[in-house]
């Protein structure tokens, strides 16, 4: 062991090392994307845990799960699996959820709690504004929820806020004076549901803490060695529960880059990392300045733009890469040209390249700036896959079938309950709800409870719909009795078919209604794989609230298994940490990055123009830069501007290109690969000196010139290397780098056109002939 960790400490640099094998106290490393904090974060693990540090002793925060995930792998590698399966290792929220299981009794709540994720509370949210008769014009359920949840996150319960005369005030002002009154119903009826939103999961946990010493001193206790990745984005209630948890034996390490606080919006306080060397003893600083992700080009070009921020930590971050590729920046008419550019761009480069879409992401500024991008992609047929947005567990026939197991696993759920009352339609109409919620009011009881006992109560019900809610509530118990035994596939196979959902589908009968159906199906595969996965199952029920557990608290990037090949897109907030060789990030205009909405505070600027610098940072080889000149926003085509971003990057580190790179790529293209590109406005936007700006269509002088040139030789551009004639399959090529090989098939037309080759060393290959350098022997 102490001999393989030395080799995998001999893997950090001289700096990088100094914080991994330091043993007790605080420390905090603070330095510039890329340069390697996360390696220290997971090196160091591996190297207490070497020493000795027992690996249930280690408590590990990261961003999302899968970078928890990956983590413990590496660890894995190094220390051994068995051992690195004890670490806890996860996000705030996943880790926090479970110390509540363990705990719930002690704040009444039940173990088997409920999570209600964002569109669970926006729900609920909305429906106490309805019952509160309030104008939903001025009480719009998300701000409602998103102050609600800055409340929360700055521990400000109930009895604080209505204590808080300036909050009580700000709400008034802000023409919302019964902004207190939801707080308080919407805690209340989620505790009654027994239920916490994400921000409870801190918010409790500081509770839990505060409330029971004794509680505070055991998880103290366990977690003797506390680590935190990307710390400048913790809110203030992350921040205390880490201050409590650390307080004794102040064995905690922290890593972020101030540069990269990307979440003010949602709490984050940068004050946690300028704070910390006051907050514990004998605070160790650390400084890494070499970043190993990006070419100098991008590392340079991402400096000169965070230097403009006035709020910083000078750092330094250097490069002992090459220097690669300018950044290119790219102008289309229109968000469809956009895509179109994109697209095309990622198919060429992978082709030419031999990559994998997993090489290439697509970030962008708003989550609706996908669509464009989905559009051309799926014209090319590049697989990709969103993250963020509708996941696959936010896709309504999923979230039904969920809400059936949650209601088995927890009755008291009333949103779940709310959601499939009358989900398939049995006749239990609006009013019957309204009447079931102010009852379960009246009586302190939840929905479920009151459903349990509609016999006895009077609430001016007729019969036939008594009927129905007692057949539904029949219904639901003899899935619970079910749950005992059965395992927790068979019981949701079971349940898809009982309460008519899939029956439901099928009569839709539209290929949207059988891909529903598919993805039940593919949800039951999911459960299964969860529950062989399970060794220690005891029964349908303990299974099931793990794997809904599971489900309520996967980030979006946690969808991603990793088992197949797509291109990445996702919003910047969302590319934190991660890393692809080429990076595209499009929508660079005025009033969108940065967002309108942030021009009005020089600090509101400086957060937009960090997330810039966390967007060009993920790239490794080359970055991509796109603006329209017009673009649909709120339902408007509107003109845009490219970003003062853009302009904000010194210029040699940029290269402007037009639509179409060069007419190489045009003499054999028979159908326009760029779409419906107007060709009069293919000019350089900044013509370069020395390179002359390319336009239009090459004349039949140069396309005889080009078809001239030898297939095989080498260093010319990509060239017209072979013609139908010679494609026959069978027929014996060679391709400069794959060496020789066998024609299989051609297919495709045009600029498409490609061949899979079978080659004698690295077997099949699919290559676009525009680019394939071949020679037919
Ligand atoms: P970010 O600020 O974006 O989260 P980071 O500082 O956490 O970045 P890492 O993700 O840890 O940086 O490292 C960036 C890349 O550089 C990774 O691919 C990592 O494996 C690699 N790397 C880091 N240090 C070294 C090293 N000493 N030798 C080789 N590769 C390294
Ligand atoms: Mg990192």
């Amino acid at each position: 062991m102490e001999q393989d960790i030395q080799h995998y400490i001999a893997q950090l640099n001289e700096a990088q090392r100094a914080p991994a094998i330091h043993k007790d106290g605080a420390l905090m490393v603070i330095a510039g994307a890329g340069s390697g904090k996360t390696r220290v974060l997971t090196y160091r693990i591996a190297y207490l845990m070497s020493q000795g540090v027992d690996s249930f002793n280690i408590l590990a925060l990261t961003f999302t799960n899968k970078a928890a995930r990956e983590m413990k792998k590496r660890i894995a590698d190094i220390v051994g699996g068995s051992e690195a399966k004890n670490l806890w290792m996860g996000t705030f929220h996943s880790i926090f959820a479970k110390i509540l299981r363990f705990e719930a009794d002690k704040l009444g709540y039940p173990s088997n709690f409920t999570i209600y994720d964002t569109q669970d509370s926006e729900r609920l949210i909305r429906s106490i504004i309805k019952e509160m008769q309030l104008d939903k014009d001025i009480y719009k359920y998300k701000q409602v929820r998103s102050r609600i949840s800055s409340f929360k996150n700055n521990l400000i319960t109930v009895r604080a806020y209505f204590n808080n005369s300036d909050l009580v005030e700000a709400d008034a002002m802000a023409k919302r004076p019964r902004m207190g009154e939801i707080y308080q119903e919407y805690v209340e009826r989620c505790f009654k549901a027994g239920a916490m939103d994400f921000d409870d999961l801190l918010l409790r946990t500081n509770e839990l803490l505060n409330r029971f010493p004794d509680v505070l001193a055991k998880y103290q206790n366990r977690f003797r060695y506390i680590l935190v990745d990307e710390y400048q984005d913790t809110n203030h209630s992350q921040y205390l529960i880490v201050k409590a948890l650390a307080d004794r034996f102040q064995n905690i390490c922290v890593v972020g880059d101030d540069s990269q606080s990307i979440y003010a919006f949602r709490g984050a306080n940068i004050n946690n990392i300028l704070n910390f060397q006051k907050d514990y003893e004998n605070v160790e600083m650390y400084r890494l300045e070499q970043n190993y992700r990006s070419t100098r080009n991008i590392v340079e070009a991402a400096n000169s733009v965070i230097e403009q921020n006035k709020t910083r930590i000078d750092k330094v971050v250097w490069t002992a890469n090459e220097p690669g590729g300018q950044i290119k920046v790219n102008r289309s008419a229109t968000d469809g040209e956009e895509g179109r550019f994109v697209a095309s761009s990622i198919f060429e480069t992978k082709m030419r390249e031999q990559l994998h879409n997993g090489d290439f992401a697509i970030l962008y500024r708003t989550n609706a700036q996908s669509r464009a991008m989905e559009d051309a992609l799926r014209k090319r047929d590049i697989p990709y896959r969103i993250y963020g947005g509708l996941s696959f567990y936010q896709r309504k026939e999923i979230k039904d079938v969920l809400a059936y197991l949650r209601l088995i696993v927890n009755p008291k759920d009333e949103e779940s309950l709310k959601r499939v009352i009358n989900y398939p339609a049995r006749g239990i109409g609006q009013t019957t709800i309204d009447k079931l919620v102010v009852a379960a009011k009246h009586y302190g009881r939840s929905m479920f409870e009151v459903m349990e006992n509609i016999s006895k109560i009077d609430l001016k019900i007729n019969s036939g719909t008594k009927n129905k809610l007692e057949n539904f509530t029949t219904m639901v118990k003899s899935f619970q009795i079910m749950s005992e035994g059965a395992n927790a596939f068979e019981l949701t196979a079971h349940v898809t078919k009982t309460t008519g959902l899939v029956q439901e589908l099928k009569k839709d009968g539209t290929p949207e209604g059988i891909a529903r159906i598919e993805n039940i199906e593919e949800l039951l595969n999911g459960i299964k794989d969860f529950v062989e996965g399970q060794e220690d199952v005891v029964d349908a029920t303990g299974a099931l609230a793990e794997f809904l557990e599971d489900v309520a608290l996967a980030t979006d990037m946690d969808n991603d298994k990793g088992d197949d090949d797509r291109v990445a897109l996702m919003t910047i907030h969302l590319a934190k940490g991660l890393e692809f060789p080429y990076v595209y990030i499009v929508g660079m205009e005025e009033d969108l990055f940065p967002s309108g909405m942030s021009m009005n505070t020089r600090s509101d600027l400086e957060e937009e123009r960090r997330l810039f610098y966390v967007a060009l940072t993920r790239a490794e080889k080359q970055a991509y830069l796109t603006y329209t000149q017009s673009r649909y926003r709120w339902g408007k085509l509107v003109d845009a501007e490219p970003s003062r971003f853009i302009e904000e990057i010194d210029e040699k580190y940029l290269d402007y290109i037009t639509p179409v790179d060069s007419y190489r790529y045009k003499p054999l293209i028979d159908n326009d690969i760029f779409g419906e590109v107007d060709k009069s406005k293919l000019r350089l936007q900044k013509p370069k000196t020395g390179r002359p700006p390319v336009v239009g269509s090459p004349s039949a002088e140069q396309i005889r010139k080009l078809r001239k040139i030898k297939p095989s030789s080498s260093d010319s551009p990509p060239s017209p290397s072979l013609f139908d004639g010679d494609l026959a399959p069978g027929t014996k090529v060679e391709h400069t780098r794959f060496g020789r090989g066998e024609i299989l098939k051609v297919d495709g037309v045009g600029a498409d056109r490609k061949a899979e080759i079978r080659f004698q060393v690295g077997g099949i290959k699919k290559l676009l002939l525009r680019f394939a350098k071949l020679k037919v022997l």
